[in-house]
């Protein structure tokens, strides 16, 4: 059995409140969710990771230090150090007590396409972020999901495809095992239109079933995780899907109530 797994993504926002009082209101709440959670049958454990802009990570690791909450970045650099002005390695990374990182979040990957790079190159790029931080322990979240016009076109499996089959030639498909997909289809993203759960859980299986194609059992231990929209009324449609393992949560991320609410469903429906 999978263990579900919200990730929130603060993007470059800055919380309503400070962001050292959103992450005391995020232990406070992950406590209060646990005992509640103690109440229900048939609740499972999950892991809640919160991926704040990387000026705050010493804060996130004074404050969530020996709690069960994980933190990471939202991106990291293909390099290990040099003259990459603006970057953070793995290393670096690692020496904020992180756990996880965000590897090619559609944000980001609309930054590098503006230079007009290819999705070959795209993707090559992420594959080299995705060897540094598995060389360096950390847990690659990689983020995979298809624009409006390859949706439009139906071409979503082929983009999943090809960036699948780039990891895996890349590190072999066995590192799959500690990595997390996140199914992100780029025009659910903050737009408040997520995509349906039938067509979530359609999308998931195929991934599962791609990779299972190099090895099953790879396929059957992989978190995939869903993001586009996640809300509380839309969250545990989607978590109860069989493939759903948790969600990767943007703006809701930073509403306290709201995203204790989608811990709260995911503990309840996903995996
Ligand atoms: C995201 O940033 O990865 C995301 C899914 O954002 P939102 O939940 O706001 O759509």
């Amino acid at each position: 059995m999978r263990k579900p797994l919200i990730a929130g993504n603060w993007k470059m926002n800055n919380p309503i409140e400070s962001p050292k009082v959103l992450l005391v209101n995020i232990l406070v709440h992950a406590r209060m969710l646990e005992k509640k959670l103690l109440q229900e049958e048939n609740a499972s454990e999950i892991d809640i990771a919160i991926f704040p802009p990387s000026v705050y990570l010493k804060d996130a690791q004074e404050i969530l230090t020996g709690s069960k909450l994980h933190w990471g970045t939202q991106n990291v650099s293909a390099y290990d150090e040099g003259p990459y002005t603006g970057e953070i390695s793995a290393s670096m990374i690692k020496g904020f007590g992180c756990d996880y990182v965000l590897i090619g979040h559609s944000e980001r990957r609309c930054l590098y396409e503006s230079l007009d790079l290819d999705q070959y190159v795209l993707d090559q790029i992420v594959a080299q972020k995705y060897a540094k931080a598995i060389s360096h322990d950390l847990t690659p979240i990689i983020c995979i999901g298809e624009t409006a016009e390859d949706y439009a076109a139906g071409k979503t499996q082929d983009v999943l495809a090809r960036l699948l089959d780039v990891l895996i030639e890349h590190q072999g498909v066995q590192s799959l095992s500690k990595t997390v997909l996140a199914y992100e289809p780029v025009w659910a993203i903050g737009t408040g239109q997520s995509a349906t759960p039938e067509w979530v859980q359609e999308v998931h299986a195929f991934m599962r079933e791609r990779i299972a194609k190099h090895d099953a059992a790879t396929a059957e231990m992989i978190q995939i995780i869903y993001g586009g929209s996640v809300k509380p009324d839309n969250a545990a449609a989607i978590f109860s899907q069989p493939d759903v393992d948790g969600g990767l949560i943007g703006g809701a991320s930073l509403e306290i109530e709201e995203f204790s609410d989608i811990c709260y469903s995911a503990a309840l429906h996903a995996s």
